[in-house]
């Protein structure tokens, strides 16, 4: 049976975990963090990792003893321990790992959210860990989600998981600090985020990473929204993944606000405005609504408009009536090229394939619904 009944999770470490001393990668809180990770896999629960700790990793290779590190500092120091921080996963699983290097730029341009999106499903379909980082040697500030919980958020919601796992150094969120206030109590569950719970949270209290309570909440905030249930747990204890592995909640549950399939319809149907529109045959409209299918580019019998890939279209019958509204994997003079063709011809048509079908069944919402 799935990890709490999870079918996908994304699981966010940091670098305190990671490089626990800032002098290079240790395995010390990463055995069990693996092994968490390979049981639920073996449980049917798919998992995307967003590591952190490229700096922190690096960071003993580049001389440089003054605080605060220049940017170029750190970015060389990134360029260093990405690879070893890669390695240090990979050595701790029997199956492939795969390195995403984000910056926020590419999840805000919708041709390279959607590569990255069919990237992650044909990675999970193989049954490779995708271990998502933010790039930290080319991304500048402005370019920058800049801590790894936002970002483990939109991965979250990138990736359709049903949790988002946030490690942290401690049990969870707390009432008030509990380093410094000593009957502080954990908040078990927070039905919603209110300004009292980021108050709770404090600021950011941490040498090695970027984060801290505050931006964990913020992810939080991000993927319950979106419908994603988050967890923020202890990932310094090798007992939080034992009870997550038997189906026990510990840490601080965030509850999602609404359920995650609704969140992407009304997000699908509501908030992207289509740019074109595509008719389709009996057939295609059929395995769309009784098969709840993929639209091939092969059922495709017009294009109206002028649109680019990673634009929302509207899914037409030849009589007229809309059936759909979903985001395009091609552009307009691309679909023009390859409607009513075999998937297999596109490659030759188009001298490439970046996708079998012209609209993901995932990134598709139909107007019944
Ligand atoms: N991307 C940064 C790194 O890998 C970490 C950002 C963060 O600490 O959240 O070093």
């Amino acid at each position: 049976m799935a990890v709490c009944g999870w079918k996908r999770i994304v699981l966010k470490v940091g670098s305190a975990l990671i490089a626990p001393n800032a002098a290079g990668c240790s395995t010390r809180y990463l055995l069990s963090i693996a092994r968490f990770i390979a049981e639920c896999r073996a449980a049917g629960t798919e998992v995307v990792l967003v590591s952190s700790g490229s700096v922190a990793a690096g960071r003993n290779a580049i001389s440089y003893k003054q605080l605060p590190l220049p940017i170029n500092v750190k970015q060389a120091m990134a360029a260093v321990g990405q690879s070893r921080m890669m390695a240090s996963w990979a050595q701790l699983f029997d199956f492939d790992c795969a390195q995403i290097l984000l910056t926020h730029d590419d999840l805000k341009d919708r041709r390279r959210y959607l590569n990255i999106d069919n990237t992650l499903r044909t990675l999970l379909a193989n049954q490779v860990l995708p271990i998502v980082n933010e790039n930290d040697t080319v991304a500048t500030a402005e370019l920058k989600v800049g801590d790894n919980d936002n970002l483990a958020a939109m991965v979250a919601i990138l990736a359709d998981a049903d949790a988002l796992l946030i490690c942290s150094d401690i049990d969870g969120l707390y009432t008030a600090n509990p380093r410094t206030v000593p009957d502080a109590a954990l908040v078990p569950q927070v039905t919603q985020i209110t300004p009292q719970i980021y108050a709770m949270a404090g600021g950011s209290h941490h040498a090695i990473g970027t984060g801290g309570m505050q931006t964990k909440i913020q992810a939080a905030d991000k993927a319950t929204r979106a419908g994603i249930d988050t967890l923020i747990i202890n990932g310094q204890k090798a007992a939080t993944f034992d009870e997550l592995l038997a189906n026990r909640q510990c840490g601080t549950l965030f509850h999602k606000q609404q359920e995650r399939v609704s969140a992407k319809k009304h997000w699908l149907r509501h908030s992207l405005k289509p740019r074109g529109q595509l008719v389709i045959d009996e057939g295609a409209g059929q395995a769309l609504l009784s098969r709840g299918a993929s639209l091939l580019p092969s059922g495709i019998t017009a294009i109206n408009g002028d649109f680019e890939k990673g634009d929302a279209v509207l899914v037409q019958s030849t009589t007229g009536q809309t059936l759909a509204q979903g985001i395009s994997q091609y552009s307009s003079p691309e679909l023009n090229k390859i409607r009513g063709v075999h998937s297999q011809q596109i490659a030759n048509i188009l001298g490439y394939c970046p996708s079998e079908v012209a609209i993901h069944r995932d990134d598709l919402v139909l107007f019944r619904d």
